[in-house]
């Protein structure tokens, strides 16, 4: 019968080293069958459960455990990475406290606790942890260093947290299937934007200008994963005619197992997302990124293929000549080229931060109206609905293929709702926004056009102020912006 629990366990093993804990939990519950309290059967088992996400499960398991033999050191610092997956950090303590008085010397526990510390609001305490799981554990250099970085970023120690980075991607390996280096460059690069911010909260476009508020406390959420570098630090709220558009700047590791920054977007209940750069495939030799993209779009008609595909060529173009216009880099192979990155100083070589975070957005932007099917429309650029509509009713049989040579210029109306009116107002403060008065000194406040409207100013929130009567009408045509 002995030999009997040896081999199974012997099997389980092997199919734990090939990641098949299903099948692994089998052999270890024949074990269990043949004897209940068996602790190496109980402490696998219970790990095979972790890497299966059956964390519930894995904690009775190692209570179990710890109920056959309280003494046994890794069924506490088993439970306390257990507790640190179901997200209870005080529990996880508890455990790892415990099973560090069975051995002090344990660079897991430290490690585990470091990370339960960290996550309860203590980071200095959480250092002194990582350091000791160092010394203990040395081979796991990456993975400990890593959280280190991060830790030390919350603390705004951010030189250290870039020394750390460096020595990580000295050592040049792999880590959780991905490659250290682009890992590391990926956070240098997520460091910058986080301490970056959209000068004025104002978007640029050659004269128009689109302003932003900082933050929404929901997440437009297309990736579950802890690690989306920058988190909750470039969530924007841009007003349009149409509504609201929330706009998500996001950094990750995506499906294509690439690190991409992505801008997301959500408005009147549409969601998308709109454009992202690469950061993983653009890097040369010498650890220059290369923020660029390939300015495209994908069809949804459902009409002629020969159409379709000229339309997304013809869209192509009008958006690359577009975006050439407002002085961006677009080559001649329709690629806009943000800005270049250089990982090794860990700054931008042609441009600012500032810069680039706002070209990123207003390209996002721009493309998300040129989708056409993101909720929303600018109302300075072509329409591109009407467009939609000709191609969708289009009958191969009856029409020669005929191609639209441009787009339906888009009048605007000069009239201003009393909605708009009536934010306009509330967003000045009810107050002349050249003078400063407001009806409590005896003016009365129009809503006047910012660039006007004779000169091909829109009737959009932007583009309005509030003015009292006696500085609209010394203001004229002039532009004011
Ligand atoms: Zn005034």
């Amino acid at each position: 019968m002995k030999d009997d629990v040896e081999d199974l366990l012997l099997k389980g093993s092997i199919l734990d080293e090939q990641t098949k804990y299903e099948e692994a939990i089998q052999f270890y519950d024949a074990v269990l069958q043949l004897n209940p309290e068996h602790e190496k059967a109980l402490l696998n088992k219970g790990l095979a459960l972790i890497s299966i996400q059956k964390n519930n499960e894995a904690l009775q398991i190692f209570e179990k455990l710890i109920s056959v033999n309280p003494n046994n050191f890794f069924a506490w610092v088993s439970k306390g990475v257990v507790f640190n997956q179901l997200k209870k950090y005080n529990e996880a303590i508890e455990s790892l406290d415990k099973a560090l008085l069975f051995d002090p010397n344990s660079g897991y526990a430290f490690y585990n606790r470091g990370i339960a510390l960290f996550a309860l609001g203590k980071p200095e305490d959480a250092l002194d942890d990582y350091d000791r799981a160092l010394t203990y554990n040395p081979s796991h250099f990456i993975a400990i260093n890593l959280k280190k970085s991060l830790v030390l970023e919350a603390l705004g120690q951010f030189e250290a947290a870039e020394e750390i980075r460096k020595s990580i991607k000295a050592k040049g390996m792999k880590h959780d299937n991905h490659d250290i280096v682009d890992e590391m460059d990926a956070h240098t690069f997520a460091n910058i934007l986080k301490n970056t911010q959209l000068v004025n909260n104002q978007i640029n476009f050659g004269k128009f200008v689109l302003r932003c508020s900082n933050g929404f406390e929901d997440i437009i959420q297309y990736n579950h994963k802890d690690w989306q570098l920058l988190g909750k630090t470039h969530q924007y709220i841009i007003p349009l005619l149409a509504g609201d558009l929330k706009l998500a700047i996001q950094l990750y590791y995506n499906v294509s197992n690439f690190w991409r920054l992505f801008c997301f977007s959500k408005i009147n209940g549409v969601s998308g997302m709109l454009f992202s750069v690469n950061l993983s495939t653009e890097k040369d030799a010498k650890g220059a990124i290369f923020l660029t993209q390939k300015l495209k779009f994908s069809g949804r008609f459902t009409g002629n293929e020969k159409l379709a595909a000229a339309h997304r060529r013809m869209k192509q173009s009008i958006f690359a000549e577009l975006l050439r216009k407002l002085h961006y880099d677009v080559t001649d192979n329709n690629d806009v080229i943000l800005g270049i990155f250089d990982t090794n100083q860990g700054k931008f070589v042609n441009t600012t931060p500032e810069k680039f975070l706002e070209d990123f957005i207003a390209i996002s932007i721009l493309k998300g109206h040129f989708m056409g099917n993101k909720g929303y429309e600018l109302e300075i650029m072509p329409s591109y609905n009407r467009i939609q509509k000709l191609s969708e009713s289009y009958d191969a049989n009856i029409d020669p293929i005929k191609i639209p040579e441009k787009f339906v210029e888009q009048k605007g109306k000069r009239t201003i709702s009393l909605s708009i009116r009536y934010k306009v107002l509330i967003r000045d403060g009810r107050k002349c926004v050249m003078c400063g008065r407001s009806p409590e000194d005896g003016i009365k406040l129009h809503v006047d056009h910012i660039t006007p409207y004779s000169l091909g100013g829109l009737t959009a929130f932007e583009n309005l102020q509030t003015l009292c009567e006696e500085c609209n009408l010394g203001k004229g045509n002039r532009f004011s912006c």
